[in-house]
Formats: structure tokens, C-alpha cells, sequence
């Protein structure tokens, strides 16, 4: 049981010492070992916190005074940062934030992996660590009269309005006030969270790294979009490089953006992207990353983990759009997808046909289902790559993998607590994880990224 707070609300502590740093970008300090959160607080750092809300287990605190200050603080560059819930860690610089996800990793692998002599290398980070990521989805609404557009308020779902977010494209900036603009002088009604009125819910842009291809997806409440025209008129007047306009219809109650119908207004159904020599294109809806320049790092350390000789069959699971499938399949025998939504599973055998290979193979369905029924048709994999979302891999597919035995696992991750969690499964399943390459996809966020190569002792 945790144990009961040793702190009371409005309780202040002196020397309070932050040894840590939360996911949320709170500090973690310790009373007789009871974490106190609090925000604004650097590992390293010192000061005077007062006790704001003691709960069972932690609680959280405020920074009254600071004492002693981290050699990584610095002004955070952007003017909204302190409202908006975009970014964590903006008020730490690159180097300090890359230790922090360092040692993240480390903890995690230690406390959560139990894994002792596992090599951690230094994360790889981006040289600008600003203006890196290529899609923006932003919701709308009004405040004063005015059409606002921009990210919700921490622990909200207020709109803090925007005209700039230096973690995003200029080009996906230009494209929201465009957007925002056209909407206001057209009398465009912004969606109404809480009576569920109005028409434009979100404003979803997205540019292609490599081409410049830009797509523009309005998100409406309402099945019609009024002044579609005019709107469409506007948009490839005003915006260069734009190749397709979007209109997704979402008439749900829901945090979901995307409803169910999306139709070409304008334009194209899709975007294209390279990574590397492979060709993408991308739809209204596919999962795409979004840091591209970081992707190539992510993908190319997954393909050295690989070591591909040319010999090899090669499973991709949670293959989404086919991205490391396709990258793979350059230089492996034969590679085989899975992924759960049916449409990007559609997208990865387009991506197929558009780079020519004809040595790979998608199934739409959970991996955890797919990967067992190939192994009872004789299909088994030398190499076995997983991507999956925050939560990790299901334990089927864990199994799966220990009965299947692939010579190497190559994990590639974005949480690495679940990443330790799945490594002491398969290490103890006869496996050893040999190195880990952590890649900062998300500078300014405490997200990080990591690959790990495992191989079967
Ligand atoms: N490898 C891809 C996508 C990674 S994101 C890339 O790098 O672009 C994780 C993907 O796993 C998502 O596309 C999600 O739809 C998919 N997914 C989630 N649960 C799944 C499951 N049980 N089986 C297969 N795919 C799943």
C-alpha cells in the first residue's frame, strides 16, 4: 500500500532538492521518499516548494523560491509556452534536455528492464531542434468574437490562439492563418465544444520534408462545408506548393479529430514524401511521423540493428503505411507487414507499387492475431521488427515471438517504459538485448525514442 503523505496541504519545505523530471516536465522532489511534482523545477535544482494538492502515494507542489539553478534553465523561446500544452521542456536547453531523456532511458531499463550491462548510447538529437515537425492539427473556436486557432491550455481545453509554433514547419503556420483568415471573412462558425454547434472543428496541415507538397484537411461538424468554393478559391491563391484540399466530416461528440467521410475538395487524395530512397504517399488520415529529418536516423539505426544480407524474411509489425517495411525490404529477401487499420494497410501496398517492390506483403489485422496464423502457414521471420504505439507490444505477440524464435528482434519504440517492460520478457524468453540507440524525434517534448537490437543467445 503507498504509503499516507507525509506532507499537509499549504505545508512548505525549504532545500527541497528535484532529482528528476516527470514525463509532464514536473520536477520530482522526495519527502522521507514521497515524490512531490512540481512544475518549473529542474533536476539539479533547489529551492522552497509549498505543498498544493497531497494525495495517497504523491502529490504536487508549487515553486515558491528557487535556490539553486540548473545549468541547463533557459528563457523559454516561445511567447505562449507557459499556457499552451504543446511542450514540456522548452525551458531547459537541447543539451540538458538529451541528458534528461538519457537518463530516462537508463532509469527505466534499470528499474522497469532489470537489465544490468545493456549499452545505452548517447541520444542522437537534432542540430536545430526548432521548426522540425511537418504536420499541425490544431482545433478551432471563438473567443471574443474572434476565430481563434491553436493548441489547448495544459490540463484543458481552453484555446490558447496562435499565429506561430516554432516546433512546427513555418509553412504549416502560414497555411493556419490562412485558414483562420478565410474562415472569419467567409463567417465560417467555429465548433462549439460544449453546446456541439458550429461548423470547422480542426484545421489539420501537413508538408511534405522532401517535396514541399502541402495538404490542407478541414475537419466540419456539419456534413456540408459552407463556401467550399470561395474557401478552395482562396486557399490555392494564397498557398504555394499546396496539392491537396481535404474535408473530413466529424459529427460526433468526441476528442477524436477525424470523423469517418473524408472527401477531395481540391487537388489530390494524397501527398509524397521520400525518407531516404523510398517514395511515401501520404493520406488525409495515415499515421506518418512527423519529424522526417529524424525518421531517416530512427529507420537507418533500425536497419543497421537488422543486419540484412539479403537472405533474410523479415516481419514488420505495426508496418502502419509500410514505412520500415519498405526501407527493409531494399535490402532483405522478402519482408511481411501487419497493421490494424485497414486504410494504411491500402496506403503501404500502394507504397509498394509506387517504389516498385514487389518483395513485400501487407495483411490488415492485430499482429499479435496475424504474426501466430503466418507461423502456422509456415511463414517465419529471420528478423522480426515492432513499432508499436505507447503501450507496447501485446503479450500474444510476445509469446509469438519466443515460439517463433527470430534470430534478432529489432525494436524501435516511443515509450521506453513499455520498451523495458517487453525487453524483460524476451530476455527472459532466451533473448539479450545488446544495444540500445536512444533518437530525439521530439525536441522541446519529454517524448524520446529508442531502437533496441535483441538477439537470440
Ligand atoms: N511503423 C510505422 C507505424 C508506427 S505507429 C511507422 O514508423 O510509421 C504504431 C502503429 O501500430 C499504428 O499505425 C497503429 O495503427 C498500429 N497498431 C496499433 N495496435 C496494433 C495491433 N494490435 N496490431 C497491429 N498494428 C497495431
Amino acid at each position: 500500500m503507498s504509503k499516507k503523505a507525509p506532507v499537509q496541504k499549504n505545508d512548505y519545505i525549504d532545500g527541497a532538492y528535484f532529482e528528476d523530471l516527470t514525463h509532464d516536465g514536473n520536477g520530482v522532489t522526495k519527502v522521507d521518499g514521497y515524490p512531490l511534482f512540481v512544475p518549473n523545477a529542474l533536476p539539479g535544482e533547489e529551492g522552497t516548494v509549498k505543498v498544493v494538492k497531497p494525495s495517497k502515494g504523491y502529490g504536487f507542489g508549487r515553486l515558491m523560491e528557487r535556490t539553486k539553478e540548473s545549468p541547463y534553465r533557459q528563457e523559454p523561446p516561445c511567447p505562449i509556452y507557459r499556457e499552451c500544452g504543446g511542450c514540456q521542456i522548452q525551458h531547459m536547453t537541447y543539451e540538458g534536455q538529451l541528458r534528461a531523456k538519457e537518463k530516462n532511458v537508463r532509469d527505466v531499463m534499470q528499474r522497469i528492464g532489470k537489465l544490468q550491462d545493456v549499452k545505452i548510447h548517447e541520444v542522437l538529437g537534432m542540430e536545430e531542434p526548432w521548426r522540425y515537425r511537418n504536420k499541425a492539427q490544431v482545433p478551432v473556436g471563438e473567443k471574443d468574437g474572434r476565430f481563434v486557432a491553436g493548441f489547448y491550455q495544459k490540463r484543458s481545453h481552453e484555446i490558447i490562439d496562435m499565429d506561430k509554433c516554432i516546433i512546427q514547419y513555418e509553412k504549416n503556420d502560414e497555411v493556419i492563418q490562412h485558414v483562420k483568415d478565410i474562415c472569419q471573412n467567409l463567417d465560417i462558425r467555429p465548433y462549439d465544444e460544449k453546446k456541439h454547434k458550429g461548423t470547422l472543428r480542426h484545421i489539420m496541415t501537413r508538408t511534405a520534408y522532401t517535396t514541399g507538397e502541402v495538404m490542407v484537411v478541414l475537419v466540419t461538424r456539419t456534413n456540408e462545408l459552407p463556401h467550399k468554393n470561395e474557401i478552395v478559391e482562396e486557399l490555392v491563391r494564397n498557398i504555394e506548393g499546396l496539392k491537396s484540399i481535404i474535408h473530413n466530416v466529424n459529427g460526433k461528440k468526441t476528442n477524436v479529430i477525424m470523423g469517418d467521410t473524408t472527401r477531395v475538395l481540391w487537388g489530390e487524395e494524397v501527398i509524397h514524401d521520400r525518407i531516404g530512397d523510398v517514395k511515401f504517399a501520404i493520406s488525409a488520415r495515415s499515421f506518418y511521423q512527423v519529424n522526417p529529418e529524424q525518421t531517416k536516423v530512427l529507420y537507418d539505426k533500425a536497419l543497421e540493428y537488422a543486419d540484412l544480407k539479403g537472405e533474410e524474411t523479415v516481419i514488420d509489425a505495426y508496418c502502419g503505411i509500410g514505412t520500415i517495411s519498405l526501407f527493409l525490404a531494399q535490402t532483405a529477401k522478402k519482408v511481411y507487414g501487419v497493421e490494424i487499420v485497414p486504410q494504411a494497410i491500402a496506403d503501404a501496398k500502394q507504397n509498394a507499387v509506387l517504389n516498385n517492390m514487389t518483395n513485400v506483403e501487407f495483411k490488415a489485422g492485430p499482429a499479435e492475431v496475424v504474426i501466430p496464423e503466418w507461423y502456422d502457414d509456415g511463414i517465419s521471420a529471420d528478423v522480426l521488427v515492432v513499432d508499436p504505439p505507447r503501450k507496447g507490444c501485446d503479450e500474444a505477440l510476445l509469446d509469438t515471438i519466443l515460439t517463433m524464435k527470430p534470430k534478432k528482434v529489432v525494436y524501435v519504440s516511443c515509450n521506453p517504459a513499455t520498451l523495458a517492460r517487453d525487453l524483460r520478457i524476451l530476455e527472459d524468453g532466451g533473448y539479450k538485448t545488446t544495444e540500445i540507440q536512444p533518437v530525439d524525434m521530439f525536441p522541446q517534448t519529454m517524448h524520446c525514442e529508442a531502437v533496441a537490437k535483441i538477439e537470440l543467445v
